[in-house]
């Protein structure tokens, strides 16, 4: 028997789960399918040891703001992730307020957001990034201090050890977040398992979809368990299934052109109590020349589930696998005649990326203690411990000039009938899933989304909804300041 459902979502991730919440809040009488392959949701890359957590509000983050041949800082992107992640902080809010999440210190705390630097050259960057950034109320918050004592108050561990002759200085926006996305997805999960018309199935894997004449889609789930094939038949499909979304995005021939391009990534832990306390800020430093952007090193305290961790990565390595529990062949699967050029392209006109890539995968225990003494000079191997986290895979795309490129950014992809969706790609990732949401409910719910209710429960749930809160001052003005009170933040 077939089984129907408005709306399909591939993957229990943290894009799945705010997708089937946004939907469920726009329209209560939807019905929702949730298919996953694991045993639990959020076992991926939305699992809360498998991401760094970092709310990237740009407060900390040096690559989104970068310094222009006329010596001025552009502060552009800044503004615009900035601007994306108070969209989803807006609706973390709204759930609170409904009660449709638990209290937020479960999946939000305020831990402060550090950039720090060493040399002259980069402290004056440092000063002049935020001279730049000071000038609009997003950032106004954010401190500039070249004093070590100041320094030493904002991170004492980090100072430990180290020449007091030293040129450094560090910027710092004391209400930045630490996020569990793993506790705020499961919130919507369960919070969707109250409702009528929602059902979670674990242990199913999607395995291919065909649209039908009537424009609906067949999808063919396996029952790992029980080894058992089943179809559903879907009004509309989103594939959040994370690194895997390229193979099945294939399978519904919508990503002609498109490859993916897996990095794995590992971070070391510290979980002692004596050091964990020492230290309560995320510290992003300078990438080194040559390195993607998901490779800039920092030193971040984490609150999972109540426990509190440093970690600090990442060290990224090779794989050829596109989810932390998939198979070795998933690159190769995913090789098509129509995007072995623009993989072939990319790999030979990013060979810093690769030399990159081919040192990471060779870090010895020692090299990557080394790497931390640079943030935290009197480190010992003993206290830390290497943990792998999850798989991100970066869009290798057909370019016209250079025959392919690759993207670190996350794109959203659907047919022109609006009837399936999928992410590809992975930053600035998790923070800005409500905007990507959003993106998808725009281009594919496009008639509901225009009607009087959709527009109404809209702007409820996002009250800035379709206007520019960077050029709306006031407007941001109130909405930070109900978003930091109900999440907790200030
Ligand atoms: C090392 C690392 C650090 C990161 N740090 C940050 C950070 O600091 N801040 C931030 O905002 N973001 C960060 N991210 C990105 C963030 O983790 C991701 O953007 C986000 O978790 C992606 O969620 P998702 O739902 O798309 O994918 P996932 O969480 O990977 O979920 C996909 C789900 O789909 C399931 N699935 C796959 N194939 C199938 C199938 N065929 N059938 C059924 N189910 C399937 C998988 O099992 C999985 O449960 C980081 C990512 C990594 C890897």
């Amino acid at each position: 028997m077939v089984k129907t459902t408005d709306v399909l979502l591939v993957g229990a991730g943290a894009m799945s789960a705010t997708l089937g919440s946004m939907l469920k809040q726009l329209d209560p009488l939807v019905s929702i399918t949730m298919v996953e392959r694991l045993d639990k949701p959020l076992q991926e890359s939305s699992d809360g040891w498998n991401n760094a957590g970092t709310g990237h509000a740009a407060y900390c983050e040096l690559n989104y703001t970068p310094l222009q041949e006329d010596g001025s800082v552009n502060v552009d992107r800044a503004y615009g992730i900035n601007a994306r992640y108070e969209v989803s902080l807006q609706y973390w809010s709204h759930l609170v307020k409904l009660g449709a999440l638990p209290s937020p210190e479960n999946f939000i705390n305020p831990v402060p957001h550090i950039s720090f630097v060493w040399g002259k050259d980069n402290v004056d960057f440092l000063r002049k990034r935020q001279q730049a950034l000071i000038g609009h109320p997003m950032f106004a918050a954010m401190e500039f201090s070249d004093d070590s004592k100041v320094l030493n108050e904002w991170m004492p561990l980090v100072m430990q050890g180290r020449d007091p002759d030293q040129k450094m200085a560090a910027t710092r926006v004391a209400y930045g977040t630490d996020v569990n996305f793993s506790a705020v997805s499961r919130g919507m999960i369960e919070h969707l398992q109250s409702q009528d018309d929602f059902e979670l199935l674990l242990n199913h894997a999607v395995k291919d979809l065909k649209q039908q004449d009537d424009g609906r889609w067949n999808v063919t789930i396996k029952n790992e368990k029980q080894n058992t094939i089943s179809t559903i038949n879907a009004a509309f499909v989103f594939i959040g299934a994370g690194g895997a979304a390229l193979q099945l995005l294939q399978k519904a021939g919508i990503a002609k052109g498109y490859g993916g391009f897996p990095v794995s990534g590992q971070f070391l832990v510290c979980k002692k109590a004596e050091l964990v306390e020492q230290h309560l800020a995320k510290v992003y430093g300078k990438a080194s020349a040559g390195s993607p952007p998901m490779s800039v090193p920092h030193l971040d305290t984490r609150i999972i589930d109540g426990e509190k961790a440093l970690l600090f990565g990442p060290f990224a390595g090779f794989t050829t696998k596109f989810l932390k529990h998939g198979s070795a062949w998933d690159l190769f699967l995913s090789i098509k005649a129509d995007n072995i050029w623009p993989m072939i392209k990319v790999g030979i006109n990013n060979f810093d990326l690769i030399r990159y890539l081919v040192k990471q995968a060779f870090q010895t225990p020692r090299s990557r203690i080394n790497a931390l003494r640079e943030y935290l000079p009197e480190a010992r191997d003993q206290d830390w411990t290497l943990h792998t986290a999850g798989q991100r895979v970066q869009i290798i795309k057909k370019c016209p000039k250079h025959g392919g490129k690759i993207e670190f950014g996350t794109e959203v992809i659907h047919t022109s009938d609006g009837t399936l969706a999928g992410l590809l790609g992975a930053s600035p990732g998790a923070s800005i899933l409500v905007p990507i949401i959003l993106e998808i409910v725009e281009q594919c719910f496009t008639e509901q989304l225009a009607t009087k209710e959709w527009q109404e429960r809209i702007t409820k749930i996002i009250p800035s909804y379709g206007i520019s809160i960077v050029s709306h001052k006031d407007l941001f003005m109130s909405i930070r300041n109900d978003t930091l009170s109900t999440l907790k933040l200030s």
